[in-house]
């Protein structure tokens, strides 16, 4: 049995469908405040999911869960808040959530002989590049709380490690992006912050907002590395082998080694819809680097990890996804 915190949101509710269709139980633990009731009801036609509603804030609510389920072998733990904006403006409720609920987990697990841990971590942790594409030995000096607040966690994951044998695999996403091939599940956040589900839901009342056209790149847009989000599950599929194989702690960035400009996403979304998308330019968005690429060859060697989809792979699955629901 593999217990995932945070399986009724995004990239969790993927590595959920991920694990059913190889047969293997699943426990999720949620709260449902970012993640959804509809996610869960739809993952359960696909294979034994079990659902538990808790918060990680509270540790008798963890607790119970390894109480009543002996035979939980790992644990992915995707359960966190990850808006960059809001963390600076509300640092308390970050540490407190993504830290504060991730000792409570931790604990739980040690306390029921539970030690293995695939965590999302982020490219955040790394802060303002210093270099491009960032590999693993990169320097971690985070810029906001919310980043700060995963590499906290991957430290106390170390720290854990050599005191009690924890092993953890950290992966460090860099942008993540698309939805289930199947149309099933996919991004589903409110409000939408990210990118590619703006620029497809824009409307003539609605623009999309273009944030900066004056950075240091060849187009002035942002780049960045978008990896697809089956393709990551697949990535934690693989990290779960690793660590039952009897890998040691362990961190990997997973990225495609390619950066594509804000632009560049933008056109490929007119592409995909086939029509003109609203567009307004607007001032750059405070924090956002202009270039964030990642060096995968250590997930790709490590793992045996091989990133599959294409950028217009995502946009066409994330347009699906969004019409099949939405309309
Ligand atoms: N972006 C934008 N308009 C939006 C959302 C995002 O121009 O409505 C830009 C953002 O400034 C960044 C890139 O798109 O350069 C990716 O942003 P996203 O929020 O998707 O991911 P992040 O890089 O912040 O993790």
């Amino acid at each position: 049995m593999i217990l995932v915190t945070g399986g009724a949101g995004y990239i969790g509710s993927h590595l959920v469908m991920a694990l059913l269709e190889k047969g293997q139980n699943v426990i999720v633990f949620d709260s449902l405040e970012l993640g959804h009731i509809e996610t869960i009801e739809t993952l359960q036609k696909y294979g034994n999911l079990k659902f538990i509603k808790g918060n990680l804030r509270n540790l008798d609510e963890i607790r119970g869960v390894f109480m009543s389920n002996k035979d939980i072998e790992a644990v992915v733990h995707f359960a966190a808040y990850s808006q960059v904006a809001e963390s600076v403006k509300n640092p308390q409720k970050y540490y407190y959530n993504n830290v504060y609920g991730t000792l409570n987990l931790l604990n739980a697990m040690l306390e029921f002989g539970v030690k293995k841990i695939v965590f999302s971590s982020t490219a955040a942790t790394y802060g303002e590049p210093e270099y491009t594409p960032i590999d693993e030995k990169h320097p971690q000096n985070p810029i906001n709380p919310y980043g700060n607040s995963k590499l906290m966690v991957e430290k106390i994951m170390d720290d854990y490690d050599r005191a009690y044998g924890l092993k953890s695999v950290r992966l460090r996403y860099f942008n993540v992006a698309g939805a289930d091939s199947k149309a099933r599940i996919g991004e589903w956040h409110e409000p939408e912050t990210h990118l590619i589900p703006n620029v497809l839901k824009a409307t003539p009342d609605k623009s999309f907002k273009m944030f900066g056209d004056d950075y240091n790149t060849p187009d002035g847009t942002c780049i960045r590395d978008y990896i697809n989000v089956e393709d990551l599950a697949q990535a934690h599929v693989l990290a779960l082998e690793y660590l039952k194989n009897g890998g040691e702690t362990n961190f990997f960035n997973l990225g495609t080694k390619n950066g594509n400009s804000v632009k560049e996403v933008f056109s490929v979304c007119e592409d995909v819809k086939g029509c003109e998308i609203p567009l307004e330019i607007c001032p750059r968005r405070e924090g956002d680097p202009a270039i964030l690429v990642a060096d995968n060859t250590k997930a790709k060697k490590t793992l045996d990890w091989e990133p599959k989809n294409d950028l217009r792979y995502s946009v066409e699955t994330a347009y699906h996804y969004e019409f099949k629901n939405k309309g």
